[in-house]
């Protein structure tokens, strides 16, 4: 008797848990670990993925899957599954956005059928630094443009940034595209831009606004579209000045810390975290450039 009831709350639960994928509603179980999990979509064929603060993009068409970054092992074993069970599609391209094993661990989970790409400088880091993940087996230094199915994913280099390996993905069949750290949505850059390169960055960012796009999909944070483009690299030029200024002013790093509160960008994700360490890393860019 026991054995049964407990059979037909296990059964409850299996159906409550059919019923949830029957009704497409964000499946955020996993059995690995406690991982917030997500695949929403975003445009024809076009889903976004997260994985707790991280999100990548994938693109379902007739001949198979474009996947791109796969965050890492335990979220691109859940992925796989999801595309299995909701498209019968293999992945067969997994482009990276640049190196950082945040964004790119896992990759070889996809690598039984998928051609892995990145930028050049990427492979050279990922096989340096050990990143845990299948090292690309095709590589470009500017751009490159891939078709499957009918749909066409262009990807381009925009110069150093965040990294000297990033690259931006658009879809160009829904006009929407895929930027991953150096730019954000109504968000504060990270932190003191590590491993960055804050001469060039505006640039890469003045390059995105030239494409032809509707929607920005980011690898932190929500969506947004062009004009977030411009207020990132606005917000940029901006730190950057009030830094000089001050700096100019013969003021200490404490004093330009307290100076330079950004306040425009007070309502910006991470404003309150980020602000003084964007600040610091901004002075001690620019004293080092001096
Ligand atoms: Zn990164």
């Amino acid at each position: 008797m026991k054995r049964t009831i407990r059979w037909c709350w296990l059964l409850g639960l299996v159906a409550m848990l059919g019923v949830t994928a029957m009704l497409g509603l964000p499946a955020a179980l996993s059995a690995q670990d406690d991982a917030v999990r997500e695949i929403t979509p975003i445009a024809d064929g076009l889903y976004r993925f997260r994985n707790n603060f991280h999100y990548s993009m994938f693109l379902v068409t007739s001949e198979g899957i474009v996947a791109t970054d796969p965050i890492n092992a335990d979220a691109a074993r859940w992925l796989k599954a999801e595309l299995d069970r909701r498209f019968g599609q293999p992945v067969r391209y997994l482009i990276y956005s640049h190196s950082h094993g945040d964004h790119i661990s896992g990759g070889e989970v996809f690598a039984d059928t998928a051609i892995v790409v990145a930028h050049e400088n990427a492979k050279a880091e990922i096989l340096a630094n050990n990143v845990p993940t299948a090292p690309p087996d095709l590589v470009f230094s500017d751009r490159m443009t891939l078709t499957l199915g009918g749909k066409t994913v262009e990807l381009s280099y925009l110069g150093k940034s965040h990294s000297d390996n990033l690259i931006v993905m658009r879809f160009v069949d829904s006009r929407v595209v895929f930027g991953v750290d150096f730019v954000s949505a109504k968000r504060m850059p990270y932190r003191d831009f590590p491993g960055g390169f804050l001469d060039d960055w505006p640039h890469a960012l003045e390059a995105l606004e030239a494409r032809d796009f509707d929607i920005l999909a980011t690898g932190h944070g929500p969506m947004g579209g062009p004009s977030d483009v411009r207020e990132a690299r606005g917000y940029l030029e901006e730190l950057r000045a009030a830094v000089a200024a001050r700096i100019e002013q013969g003021m200490s790093d404490a004093q330009i810390v307290e100076a330079v509160t950004m306040d425009k960008y007070r309502n910006w994700g991470r404003y309150e975290d980020w602000r003084a360490l964007n600040v610091q890393g901004m002075t001690r860019h620019l004293r080092q450039s001096r």
